[in-house]
């Protein structure tokens, strides 16, 4: 059992979970980013790396020996016993170790980062939903500026995702993110208090 608010975290592609976690981050906050846990899951080096390798073969890596996440992505977006296959084998891991670095949190409220929170069953002790809404146009041209990816890709990947609406009409708050870096920077400290009050009332 944890005893501290959890707040799960997410947000489409682009849409700046990364920088709203590293403001709170700022603020003193615990973050548990699950997309940072399946990087390392699958460094080189790794067993899961060798079996990701045996599965799929030898051409799923970088000629320096790591993993070709955007191959493998490639391949499973139209593969979906493919993709079975590798949330199978990260998944329970992913999860577990997210446990784990949860309850050794010591902030008084703790984000958890979840690309795909709403779709995936495996995060329901989240305590509360918070997304982070971005309008479409910004959320591709962010996209594109910091992947170097052409237009379609950006629109690709977003159209592959659930619609804002969708994310929307599960989140308990929301940050919306249409404005500077300054203005999401002061939402964050908004809800800051808001969730230190939370925590308190838990107390
Ligand atoms: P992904 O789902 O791909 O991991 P993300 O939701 O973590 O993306 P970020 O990486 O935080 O999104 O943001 C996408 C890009 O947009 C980054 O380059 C980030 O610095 C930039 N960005 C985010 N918010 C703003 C903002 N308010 N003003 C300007 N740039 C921003």
């Amino acid at each position: 059992m944890i005893e501290l608010n959890i707040i799960g975290m997410t947000g489409g592609i682009g849409s700046g979970k990364t920088q709203v976690s590293l403001f709170f981050a700022e603020l003193g906050i615990s973050v548990v980013d699950t997309d940072q846990i399946s990087r390392e899951l699958v460094k080189s080096g790794s067993s899961n790396l060798q079996e990701i390798v045996a599965f799929f073969g030898s051409d799923i890596l970088l000629t320096n020996g790591e993993l070709n996440r955007s191959k493998l992505r490639q391949i499973i977006f139209s593969k979906p016993d493919k993709k079975q296959w590798l949330e199978a084998l990260l998944h329970p891991q992913i999860r577990k170790l997210a446990w784990q670095q949860l309850a050794a949190c010591h902030s008084s409220y703790a984000i958890l980062v979840v690309p795909l929170l709403i779709e995936s069953q495996h995060y329901d002790f989240v305590d509360r939903i918070l997304v982070v809404d971005c309008e479409e146009d910004l959320q591709i041209e962010r996209v594109m500026q910091r992947d170097q990816n052409d237009r379609s890709v950006a629109k690709g990947i977003i159209s592959s995702q659930l619609t804002r609406k969708q994310r929307l009409s599960q989140a308990d708050d929301v940050i919306e993110n249409n404005g500077t870096l300054a203005e999401l920077k002061d939402k964050v400290r908004q809800l800051h208090e808001y969730y230190q009050e939370l925590a308190e009332l838990r107390d």
